[in-house]
Parts: structure tokens; sequence; C-alpha cells
């Protein structure tokens, strides 16, 4: 369904944005993956799904980086049809004990850097199809852009922020083929969760079993992880043409978390 097409996907090295690049690919989609530790096992991965694979190293908190990498990207396979904005990190700790550091890091990794790729993909999606326009931005944004949790403040301003931003680039472009649109998951089982569940199981003198199950029990009523692979098929659901009018929404996969 996507050959021919590109995919930028940001953060993915790990996690949801690796899981997320390999339903892209297994779509047809060239890849171009991004993020910090192990790329060669990505980019193999990517690679024996039949597709082209390239991987930019680009620190997301650096708009000149990010700039850097949106002309590799474009210079690599022509252009950017499919931008997945995914990087981000957490920290978790009460506002007034937060390090100023830490929240600038979270606001430029997890919202800043989504702005910056948007703006320098949009004009050759806006271009696309002889001036009509495709493209597709699905900003990985989270239950917490629609519902607080304590000790996470910049987490959840930033995801909230990402939330906005995908309603008013969904609305610039309303009339064109370029769609804009959030994935909000709930807990998912990856290195940036596995890291509170150790926490909770060094703090509680628990099993990480019981920390895991205590983590579920808080907030998801399925008591189950959302998978990468379940948010990979609605990254390709927004690509196919049967997501042409979905807009601006902000899609929650999170177990009835935000529904209680
Ligand atoms: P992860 O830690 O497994 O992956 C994060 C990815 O971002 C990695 O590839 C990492 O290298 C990359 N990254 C981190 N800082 C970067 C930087 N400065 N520049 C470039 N790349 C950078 O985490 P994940 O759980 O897969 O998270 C991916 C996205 O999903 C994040 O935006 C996160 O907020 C969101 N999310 C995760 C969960 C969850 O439960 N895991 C839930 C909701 C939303």
């Amino acid at each position: 369904m996507l050959k021919g097409k590109t995919a930028l996907v940001t953060g993915s090295t790990s996690g949801i944005g690796l899981g997320i690049a390999r339903a892209l690919a297994a779509q047809g989609a060239n890849i171009v993956l991004n993020g910090f530790g192990d790329t060669e096992g990505p980019k193999a991965e990517i690679a024996a799904l039949g597709v082209k694979v390239a991987y930019h190293g680009a620190d997301m908190s650096k708009p000149a980086e990010i700039e850097a990498m949106m002309t590799f990207a474009a210079a690599q396979f022509g252009q950017v049809d499919i931008l997945v904005n995914n990087a981000g990190i957490q920290h978790v700790a009460k506002i007034e004990n937060f390090p100023v550091e830490r929240w600038d890091a979270v606001l430029a990794i997890n919202l800043s850097s989504a702005f910056h790729a948007t703006r320098l993909a949009l004009p050759a999606m806006q271009a696309a199809h002889g001036g009509k326009g495709w493209g597709r931005i699905i900003n990985v944004a989270s239950v917490h852009g629609l519902v607080g949790s304590a000790e996470k403040s910049a987490y959840v301003a930033a995801k909230h922020g990402i939330v906005g931003l995908t309603k008013v680039t969904a609305l610039e472009n309303a009339t064109t083929g370029v769609t804009c649109n959030a994935i909000c998951p709930g807990w998912v089982l990856t290195p940036l969760v596995q890291k509170q569940v150790d926490a909770k199981a060094a703090a509680g003198g628990i099993s990480n079993e019981q920390a895991t199950q205590q983590l579920l029990g808080e907030k998801e009523p399925s008591m189950q992880f959302t998978t990468p692979e379940e948010l990979g098929a609605l990254a390709v659901f927004f690509c196919s043409p049967a997501g042409n009018n979905v807009r601006g929404v902000a899609w929650n996969m999170d177990g009835g978390w935000a529904a209680q």
C-alpha cells in the first residue's frame, strides 16, 4: 500500500518508533530511522522487509540537527511523505523538585522537535500530487496528552501541547491531501516504561511482576500493555486511503485509561 513512499520516524531505534517503522515498512514504505543506541540491528531488521532504509542520528532537542536530518532524508529518497514524530523522554518528579534542565529537555524533545520536523516536512507534502498535496503527519502523543498524572508535569504539558499542535496542523492543511493525527497510547512496555517499573519495584521492595501489576492497576482498566505492533497498525490506518479525511484526532489506545 505504501510502496514508493518514504516515512521518517523519529526515535525509531527502539520501542514504539521501531514498531511503527516496522509496520510502515511492511506496507512497502522506505524508512528513515532516527534515535540513539544500537542502529545496526534496527536497520537490518527494516532492510529485511525489502525496503530501502537510511539512518540519521539527529538529536531531536537541536533544531539545526533536525534541519540536517530533513535535508538528508530528501537527498536520500526525494522527499518525506510520512512523518512520525515519536521521539520522547520522561522525567518523574514533583514540580517543586523538577530539575529545570529536565523540563527544558522534555519540552524540546517531546514537543518542539515535532514543530521543527513538521514545519520542514510540510512544503514538500503540500506540493505533492501536482499541488493537491499528499502527506501524513502522525504525532505520537500519549494518554497524557488527554489527562494528567502527578509528578509528570513536563511530560503532560508537552503531550497536551502536541495534541494542540496536531489540531492546528490538521486545520491548516484541511483542504489538502495532508493529514495530521495523534496517537495516544496508555502503558506500552518499552525501555521508557521499564525504568518506571524498576523504580516502583525498588521503592516498594517488590518484585518486577508485582510492580508491573501495580503500575497497570493504577491506571489501565484492561490490565494489559498496548503493543508497538498495535500502534503500528493504527499508523498504517492513518496512512491508508480510508484515513484521507481523518484530521486532527487524538486517538487513544490506552486500555480504557481515559474513559474513567
Ligand atoms: P523508548 O525509550 O523505547 O524510545 C524512545 C526513542 O527516542 C529511542 O529511539 C531513543 O533513542 C529516542 N530518543 C530519545 N531522545 C532522543 C533525542 N534527543 N533525539 C533523538 N532521538 C531520541 O520509548 P517509547 O516508549 O518507545 O516512547 C516513544 C514515544 O511514545 C515517546 O514520545 C513517548 O512519550 C510515547 N509514549 C510512550 C508510552 C509508553 O508507555 N511507553 C506511552 C505513551 C506515549
